[in-house]
C-alpha cells in the first residue's frame, strides 16, 4: 500500500532500482594561488563540477539530475491512478 502521506514519488535509480530519497552530492572546485595578493581564488567561474551519485550502489546520476539536484522537480505523483 502506498503511503497517504507521500505526494511526490522520488526517481529511482537505473542501476539498483530503489527510489533515491538521498543523493550523494560531491563538488569538484579548483582553487588558484595568486602570488601577487597571497591568497587562493577558486579559479573555476563556474564553481567547478560536480558529481551526483546513489548512496547505494554509486551509480552516476547526473543523466537524471542534469540539472543538478536543487533544481530536480519530480511531477510524478506517487498515487496515480
Ligand atoms: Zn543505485
Amino acid at each position: 500500500m502506498p503511503n497517504s502521506i507521500e505526494h511526490f514519488q522520488a526517481p529511482k535509480c537505473r542501476e539498483c532500482d530503489e527510489p533515491l530519497d538521498k543523493v550523494e552530492y560531491d563538488t569538484h572546485e579548483q582553487y588558484e594561488f595568486n602570488p601577487k595578493t597571497g591568497t587562493y581564488r577558486n579559479s573555476d567561474p563556474y564553481g567547478g563540477s560536480c558529481e551526483q551519485k546513489c548512496p547505494r550502489c554509486d551509480a552516476d546520476l547526473s543523466r537524471i539530475f542534469g540539472e543538478g539536484v536543487a533544481n530536480y522537480f519530480c511531477g510524478k505523483k506517487a498515487n496515480k491512478s
